[in-house]
């Protein structure tokens, strides 16, 4: 038997699965790491914890699974996008990995959008304008750490990292490069543009390979505590959100991705880079011929967690003592509720938003209320809130793919039959659940395969993705919901520009 080991490294945690060539997991094992927050709006890790999480979850799969060293045949790379470590000319870090959750560059990021440079970057480069970006954080870093600025050798990213620790060159595939906000997606090159502003130039950035790219000659030292090879190929693999596409199965055209976990996001393979003309969607690459346009939300399944502990308080205590979940509880509650919540609308803009609307400034609102509405209207309008909200980015993306075929969807919100069963009726389109399991890690397996030759084709993926459920649309419930749509569409449009004064008034008396 051969066998390949996909590694993913989050946000929270870094996570690795041994599998077989055929898909089947052999062992599995995370380690989480600290974020630090020290300050409003950081969001900081250091880069060590992870190359040691790293090192520590291949280690404990290779242990655990009992295979013999030499039937590994890759290892394949999964990270999280957007993180930013500047090196010094001695090759060490001279800050911590500043992860896509920093909002510092805000500031900056809002001058881009005003200033219109940022709409011309983002249409070569396909990151929409944020402060999440490697692009604001560098103009941030430029304009308050100019000492730390100065220094800098090379700006990489967490997993450029890791490749640095283990084979001591910096290389950074598309995939990252295209999420970073400087990366040019229809001439695969650095942006002079976004160099220029930055006034950096192509050197002090990693040298970019294909997601395909392998290299071998792991460093001894760590060859040796693995027990692996100096020949086994490493995958540089790609960004954890195109490889889980790949890991669910939403890789042909047409197959729309949508999760629902804390926060949630649409996205669709294309085969060729695009953008959106209004800068709200992304497009980042899986390989040099596949791309994932798509649009990510804050509010997904944290606003469902609000209403759970703000709204029904007392359930959960009750819920807690009888050992149940209280997200069941409130679908049972929310399931004796007509679809459409007789008339409720909610926005689901709790922590401001990215897509489809992009404003950190976005709060949330129940419309329509009535005395007849009772809290029950009131979960299931959240729950049908925060699907319309992901039906309206789907909207943006089908102006530029087309109408979507299906929908194969994951994360904690599959937990509810009913909100399942609303995302098919909402959306109006067979949903699929497919059996996921680490599906970043599965992608960049797959990814792995396909690079070493395993594999003639990504859609071999079919094979190694079990479904555990699958829903239709209900007409009587999607006829509701085409009524009710463009009222909500309508009340955000005239709620977007108050946004701004209640968010500022909410900062201006918090304490
Ligand atoms: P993450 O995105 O952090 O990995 P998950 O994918 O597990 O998290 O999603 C967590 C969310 O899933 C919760 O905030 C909640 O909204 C939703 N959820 C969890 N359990 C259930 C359940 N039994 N029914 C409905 N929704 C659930």
């Amino acid at each position: 038997m051969e066998y390949i080991i996909g590694v993913d490294i989050g946000t929270t945690s870094t996570k690795s699965v041994l599998y077989d060539m055929k898909g089947k997991v052999l062992a599995y094992a995370n380690v989480g790491y600290k974020l630090y927050q020290d300050i409003p709006d950081m969001a900081e890790e250091d880069p060590e914890d992870i190359f040691e999480a790293v090192l520590n979850v291949m280690g404990q799969v290779i242990r655990k699974s009992k295979v013999n060293t030499e039937s590994i045949k890759g290892v394949s790379f999964s990270s999280a996008m957007h993180s930013l470590i500047l090196m010094d000319q001695n090759n060490h870090p001279l800050t911590r990995a500043i992860t896509w959750a920093d909002n510092r560059a805000a500031k900056y990021s809002e001058e881009l959008k005003k200033n219109g440079i940022g709409s011309q970057i983002y249409a070569k480069t396909g990151t929409p304008i944020h402060p999440m970006a490697p692009l604001s954080k560098i103009i941030w870093l430029r304009h308050e750490k100019p000492e730390l600025f100065k220094e800098t050798k090379k700006f990489i990213d967490l997993k450029t990292y890791v490749f640095f620790k283990l084979f001591g060159v910096y290389k950074m595939e598309y995939s990252i490069a295209s999420a970073t906000g400087m990366f040019n997606i229809f001439k695969l090159q650095w942006e002079k543009q976004a160099l220029d502003l930055l006034q950096i130039n192509a050197n002090q950035l990693p040298e970019l390979v294909e997601p395909t790219a392998t290299i071998t000659g792991i460093k001894q030292k760590y060859g040796e505590l693995l027990g692996l090879s100096a020949d086994v190929p490493f995958i540089f693999g790609a960004s954890d959100g195109v490889l889980s596409n790949l890991g669910v199965n939403a890789i042909d055209p047409g197959v729309v991705a949508v999760t629902i976990g804390t926060s949630g996001a649409v996205r669709v393979v294309v085969d060729k880079p695009v953008v959106d003309p209004d800068g709200k969607l992304f497009c980042y690459a899986l390989t040099k011929d596949k791309w994932v346009v798509g649009g990510p939300v804050n509010n997904g399944g944290i606003v469902f967690r609000w209403v759970k502990d703000q709204l029904f308080a007392p359930e959960k205590i009750t819920a807690e003592q009888m050992q149940v979940s209280t997200y069941d509880i409130l679908t049972q509650i929310a399931e004796k509720i007509p679809a459409g919540s007789d008339g409720l609308l909610f926005h689901p803009y709790l922590g401001g938003e990215r897509a489809p609307i992009w404003n950190a400034y976005a709060r949330g609102s129940f419309f329509g209320l009535t005395r007849k509405h009772t809290r029950a209207h009131m979960v299931r309008a959240a729950l049908e809130g925060i699907v319309y909200n992901l039906y309206v980015v789907m909207l943006t993306i089908e102006k530029i793919t087309g109408k979507p075929k299906s929908i194969q969807a994951t994360g904690g919100f599959a937990r509810s039959k009913l909100w399942r069963q609303m995302l098919a009726d909402i959306f109006e389109q067979d949903v699929t659940i497919p059996e996921s399991f680490e599906s970043s890690c599965l992608g960049a397996a797959v990814l792995g395969m396909y690079a070493l030759g395993y594999i003639d084709d990504l859609s071999a993926v079919k094979g190694m993705v079990g479904v555990t459920d699958v829903h239709h649309p209900n007409v009587k419930n999607f006829e509701v919901y085409r009524e009710l749509l463009p009222i909500w569409i309508r009340v955000s449009e005239v709620l977007e520009p108050e946004y701004k004064e209640i968010a500022e008034f909410q900062k201006k008396h918090s304490n």
